[in-house]
């Protein structure tokens, strides 16, 4: 018996499919060639003999193999800041704003003089309205640019004061110590994993301190015999307290209790504080510097700033945020459970009417990308053969879901209700 795999279509068929002209042609044939082999190779290796002789199957997994732009895709994970699906999604004020800010603008240029002005004024001036607390603020190219520069200006060969229970990974192998070292500071580690107090930090701090860095363990929860110093404790010290808070929350928010903001720490005392622009405060990449204004002008003056400056579409779009707050992370925060169920349900219906094995389930999700860690959200997802997982992924509005019990789960809290039901019960039917 010949064997079926025999009929995977070959890679002379596959490269004249009508579809791989156009990658062919941006691409040069070995790029597209060695995307094939994979298709192939991937086919030949699937449990599933439907996938051997599908020929639309290997053109559609060559696609998905190739170099591209960014493609859109629906974040059904339940994990509400992704930080593989690109953290937060712009609202649509702020992709308005991004549009209108791609050509010429008044970045640098005052309109009314006729001379230069600061850049990106505007945005730094909807920031200080949101922050009044802060004395002043800065804007750089994300979090992880925001401690380098509080690192290279206060602390170059001096020390940072840091709880062991906060030396961080955030994930992808960034390291906040080593980032922190990279600049010729050294890191005095005081207290424990669990315990630290303000006494280890009192005894730590001396000649030799560029500040003290606190670090929101935004990832992970320590629980049980733990213990660290309120932020208060740690301002009459002599030296700035830097809070790298994580998450963005400018301001407390309802729901998320125990999530750090930037108000209330610089309320503490804080000297200065540190955020990601695109976790919870819904924003662009960046990355937010607030608080004592003498201590933010040096940040801005030194020569490094300039390097880790954004650029006009991320002042545009952080503006629009923090103008109009409404954004989908915010949304998918504050989506109530009973109406995520009715969604789930309300889209099982339409697939089972369409023979489709699908059923409304309860599932949980999470903030991720450093936000309320431990917290979980109770959601619904609608639950599918787990077959789905793979062929949604490859669907041409991506959808990626999440692998549970063996069923593909698709959850809703991230999935804006319009048009996103509508393109998810698409994208099943079209994998069916
Ligand atoms: C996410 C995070 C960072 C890194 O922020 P980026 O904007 O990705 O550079 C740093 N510190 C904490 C506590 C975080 O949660």
């Amino acid at each position: 018996m010949t064997d079926p795999r025999r009929t995977i279509p070959r890679t002379d068929t596959v490269l004249a499919d009508p579809r791989l002209v156009d990658p062919l042609r941006r691409l040069g044939r070995a790029t597209v060639k060695a995307a094939v082999a994979a298709a192939q190779q991937r086919i030949r290796e699937a449990a599933d003999p439907a996938w051997w002789s599908d020929p639309d199957l290997v053109v559609q997994l060559a696609l998905a193999h190739l170099p591209r732009g960014p493609v859109e895709v629906l974040n059904a994970t339940g994990v509400v800041v992704h930080t593989n699906l690109g953290r937060a999604p712009l609202s649509s004020a702020a992709i308005l704003a991004v549009g209108q800010a791609a050509g010429y603008t008044d970045v640098e240029f005052d309109l009314a003089s006729g001379k230069r002005h600061p850049r990106g004024e505007s945005a730094l001036h909807a920031l200080r309205r949101a922050v009044p607390d802060a004395g002043d603020v800065h804007v750089v190219n994300n979090n992880a640019a925001a401690l380098l520069l509080c690192a290279l200006v206060l602390a170059q060969g001096r020390e940072i004061v840091i709880s062991r229970g906060e030396l961080v990974e955030i994930g992808d192998g960034f390291r906040i110590p080593d980032l922190l070292e990279s600049t010729g500071a050294r890191l005095r580690e005081v207290g424990t994993t669990n315990r630290t107090t303000a006494r280890d930090f009192a005894d730590a701090v001396g000649d030799r301190t560029g500040f003290i860095l606190r670090v929101h363990p935004s990832n992970y929860r320590v629980t049980g015999f733990t213990s660290a110093p309120d932020l208060a404790e740690l301002t009459d010290l002599g030296v700035p307290l830097v809070v790298d808070i994580g998450s963005g929350l400018l301001t407390p928010h309802p729901l998320l209790p125990d999530e750090p903001d930037a108000a209330s720490a610089l309320r503490a005392g804080a000297a200065l504080v540190t955020a990601s622009a695109d976790k919870l405060l819904g924003g662009p990449q960046a990355g937010l510097l607030l608080g004592d204004a003498g201590l933010v002008t040096r940040l801005r003056r030194h020569p490094s700033a300039r390097a880790l400056r954004v650029d006009k579409l991320t002042l545009a779009a952080l503006e629009a945020t923090l103008l109009d707050p409404r954004t989908p992370v915010a949304e998918a925060v504050a989506a109530r459970e009973p109406d995520l169920r009715a969604r789930a349900e309300e889209m099982s219906r339409q697939l089972v009417a369409r023979g489709v094995d699908a059923r409304a389930v309860p599932s949980v999700s999470v903030i991720g990308g450093g936000g309320a860690p431990g917290v979980e959200f109770p959601s619904a997802a609608v639950s599918l053969p787990h077959r789905y997982a793979e062929a949604l992924r490859l669907d041409r509005t991506p959808v990626v879901g999440r692998v549970e019990g063996g069923r593909c789960l698709l959850d809703l809290r991230a999935v804006p209700a319009h048009p996103g039901d509508e393109a998810l019960v698409e994208a099943v039917l079209r994998c069916t």
